[in-house]
């Protein structure tokens, strides 16, 4: 096979079933045109194509060392989340599938960008990144501000107990809000 198995997964995986099954259909029913690629081994390639769903879409897919760098289609759906849509994974499909022949007997030509395509890897970053850094530094003020009130003997002796097991409990909450978001921040 042209492409690393996990490289694979990980587009499937990424896509999500409804979109695996649609890939896997275009695929099947030829919609996919690989018109340019680069191919040095099942880690590092780059491939542009031509996928035919309710309109032409150009698809462009580059992988070094078996990372995604980059992948853009010009379809609605990759513009509403910048993730794998079908048409760039029905474009790895159909690639991994070549023959050695089929890859051999094409030229291999360099493939030729026509726009300057974003950064992939780069636009999910970015947005993980924000989004986590405003959830961690509320939470963490919160969690600075339930434990001071918590360790402050005044607040204890005095404050009704309900208010202080509001303030426990509010402490646990945001506990658990840090700890799910260092659980994404390592699943990224
Ligand atoms: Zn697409």
């Amino acid at each position: 096979m042209l492409v690393n198995h996990n490289i694979i997964d990980n587009l499937c995986k990424d896509a999500g079933e409804s979109r695996t099954q649609k890939a896997l259909r275009y695929k099947e029913q030829e919609r996919v045109k690989i018109k340019k690629y680069e191919y040095e081994n099942p880690m590092n390639f780059e491939i542009s194509a031509e996928v035919e769903g309710s309109d032409i879409y150009d698809t462009y897919i580059l992988v070094k060392n078996g990372e995604i760098e980059n992948i853009t289609c010009d379809c609605p759906d990759y513009y509403n989340y910048y993730g794998v849509c079908k048409h760039t994974l029905a474009t790895v499909l159909k690639f991994s599938e070549y023959s050695e022949n089929e890859r051999k007997n094409k030229e291999l030509t360099k493939v030729k960008k026509k726009k300057e395509y974003i950064n992939f890897a780069q636009i999910v970053n970015t947005i993980y990144n924000e989004e986590l850094n405003d959830i961690d530094s509320g939470v963490e003020a919160e969690v600075t501000r339930s434990t001071k009130m918590l360790s402050n003997s005044g607040f204890i002796n005095k404050a009704p107990e309900a208010k202080v097991q509001e303030e426990k409990e509010k402490m646990q909450k945001y506990k658990e809000m840090l700890e799910d978001t260092i659980k994404r921040l390592e699943q990224i």
